[in-house]
């Protein structure tokens, strides 16, 4: 006979749920996550991967990893500014002071003097009616799709959409812009070709059955060469004659213009060309939270405000509040990362390569330290901004197989593979992570 069964030594579910680590654990993860660990930690005993001694320690080194949420942080080291993938605009501390404050019980729709029911969101409105006086009335929703999806709606279903070929767009992960016109009931009428649009397409394409002319900012390609294109400023008078609403949707969320990026078309400006209506994103370039924003002409913004399609793409308390704050605080980080100086982001990087020179493994076996060369890069402002823009920069360029690395290290970084080298881009990193970033790298270097 051999001993006991080791699997009797598993320690028992009531036991582990009794540990002070796992209690207090129990008050910041639901009792089925708990129970889970502890459960899968039993497991692996009784399967022989751990041994029964080793399940209390598991369980608690488990619970202390296990996050509220499976979205990790990550240092965007890509020089991509607006960046999809990472969730687009970081928001401003002020904004995300105002999401903290908003979370519990707010007045979002409440007059705290009479104690009646007031306004959703009247105070981000005004936010946006203050960031740009050009125009009348503003409304937010949920995001900029949902607002031209409200635009068209409210004003040309059951009609038609008049657009230019040239600006019938997908803006990524296969979203097409038409499909999402037509699932509001309203027709497309296409006009023009690809590359070249006039006035006079507009003009014999609008009829009794039009709703509005849209124009949208084919924001993430370009057309060069033989090109036309029809501006707001020349459509209005178009529009005025047949008395057929305006709307433009501009993509990136620019409530003025940036001469850093002069081809991004602006919300004032585009109000002022004689657009009655602009659509935008609150998280691309204005560097709030996700949003759709409408500004415009005060009676057309009403009609979009009271469509019953206005409730299912309302925002939520969380955007308005961190939305108003970005409009209001300081200079948000998109604004700071895009402006960034070239010496300023040469000098960060020199000293990153600094920090990390000689960390690579075969340092270890001493010898000359390892040094890593600051090259020449570009950021871009993505998000479907400005795509032939390069934003002028640095990078401090590894070996390629640093970047898997850095993706799965804790912080997790992106960095930039191109050519076969690892680029990390401090454009989007804010200084005070340097130190951080340093550290990530030197493991990253060093790892087997
Ligand atoms: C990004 C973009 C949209 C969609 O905005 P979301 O906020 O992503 O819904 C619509 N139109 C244009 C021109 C865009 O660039």
């Amino acid at each position: 006979m051999s001993g006991p069964d080791p699997r009797r030594l598993i320690p028992r579910t009531d036991d582990l749920l009794a540990l002070p680590e796992v209690v207090s654990a129990r008050e910041r993860l639901s009792d089925r996550v708990v129970r889970d660990v502890v459960g899968s930690a039993q497991t692996r005993a009784r399967t022989g991967e751990i041994a029964p001694d080793a399940v209390a320690r598991e369980v608690v080194t488990r619970l202390a990893d296990r996050r509220s949420t499976g979205l990790r942080p990550v240092i965007n080291a890509t020089g991509v500014v607006v960046h999809t993938n990472l969730g687009r605009a970081p928001l401003s501390e002020a904004a995300v002071e105002a999401l903290v404050a908003a979370s519990g019980y707010v007045d979002v729709e409440l007059d705290l003097v009479s104690g009646t029911r007031s306004t959703r969101g009247a105070a981000t409105r005004e936010a946006l009616l203050r960031a740009c006086p050009a125009a009348e009335e503003a409304l937010v929703v949920g995001n900029g799709a949902a607002a031209l999806v409200l635009a068209t709606t409210a004003l040309a279903a059951g009609k038609e959409v008049v657009v230019s070929r040239g600006e019938l767009i997908e803006i990524g992960a296969g979203f097409r812009l038409t499909d999402l016109i037509a699932s509001t009931g309203a027709r497309l009428r296409e006009v023009g070709t690809t590359n070249r649009t006039h006035l006079a397409d507009y003009a014999s394409a609008i009829g009794p059955d039009t709703g509005c002319l849209l124009k949208i900012h084919p924001s993430n390609f370009r057309v060069e060469g033989f090109t036309s294109a029809v501006g707001v400023a020349e459509l209005r008078a178009l529009a005025d004659e047949h008395d057929v609403p305006l709307v433009a949707d501009l993509g990136s969320g620019l409530l003025e213009p940036d001469p850093l990026i002069p081809d991004e078309p602006d919300a004032a400006t585009t109000l002022r060309d004689g657009a009655d209506i602009v659509t935008a994103s609150g998280d691309k370039l204005l560097g709030g939270p996700q949003a759709g924003i409408v500004l415009g002409r005060a009676d057309l913004v009403r009609r979009l405000a009271t469509h019953p399609l206005a409730r299912a793409v309302r925002a939520d308390k969380l955007t308005l509040a961190a939305l108003e704050a970005t409009l209001d605080g300081g200079r948000v980080p998109v604004t700071q990362a895009l402006h960034a100086d070239a010496d300023d982001l040469l000098r960060r990087t020199r000293a990153l390569a600094d920090a990390v020179s000689g960390a690579g493994r075969e340092d270890v076996s001493g010898g000359a330290r390892t040094a890593y060369d600051v090259v020449e890069h570009d950021g871009r402002v993505g998000g479907g901004g400005a795509p032939g823009v390069p934003l002028r920069g640095w990078a401090l360029r590894l070996p390629e197989a640093a970047a898997a690395r850095l993706r799965t290290g804790e912080p997790a970084v992106l960095p930039r593979v191109s050519d076969g080298a690892c680029l990390v881009d401090l454009r989007c990193v804010p200084e005070s992570d340097d130190a951080r970033l340093a550290g990530a790298i030197r493991a990253a270097l060093s790892a087997p």
